[in-house]
């Protein structure tokens, strides 16, 4: 008899725990209810970029999903992706730039990888207005606002096989 009291007494204490541990969780998410909310904004925000490389602006991101799918479709396959990184000029680092490599870096496209890469080109001039773009340059030339857009862009001044983008497309968007 006193064996089960014990027992019915140790069971009450561990389900008042329980309780209390709920109770107490719960509490802490309702004194702050400034914070809990928030917290959700945020987990929403990384939601939403989680699907875009790091540090990308909402246009960017938008334009990135929508390459994304081309992409996957199996036209206008890239081979890898960098956006945000330190630059001298501000559109990698304010993340509203992307260099969608075809083939590998360094390494002049030919082939598949050029096709691959002039259909992104013509695409991206295409959409410019959809996507805000700034600026686009590929195989030496740089489309934008400049050349109203023109799909013969004008020549880009430059040296070397990644600097003249000869081996990336480079999109930016604006601000
Ligand atoms: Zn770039």
């Amino acid at each position: 008899m006193s064996v089960l009291r014990n027992i019915v007494m140790i069971m009450g204490v561990i389900a008042a725990l329980m309780v209390g541990g709920v109770g107490a969780a719960s509490a802490q998410t309702q004194v702050e209810p400034a914070a809990g909310a928030q917290a959700v904004v945020e987990e929403d925000a990384v939601d939403a970029a989680a699907a875009c490389p790091a540090r990308l602006t909402a246009k960017m991101c938008k334009l990135y999903k929508a390459m994304l799918s081309k992409s996957t479709s199996g036209k206008y396959k890239w081979d890898s992706i960098g956006c945000y990184r330190q630059d001298s000029l501000p559109y990698h680092p304010e993340g509203r730039a992307c260099d969608l490599v075809y083939g590998k870096i360094g390494k002049k496209a030919t082939g598949d990888n050029l096709a691959d890469g002039n259909k992104m080109k013509n695409w991206l001039v295409k959409n410019h207005a959809k996507y805000k773009l700034d600026h686009v340059i590929w195989q030496g030339r740089i489309y934008s606002a400049r050349t109203n857009w023109s799909t013969s862009g004008r020549p880009q001044s430059c040296s070397g096989v990644t600097d003249c983008h000869r081996d990336h497309v480079h999109v930016a968007v604006q601000r």
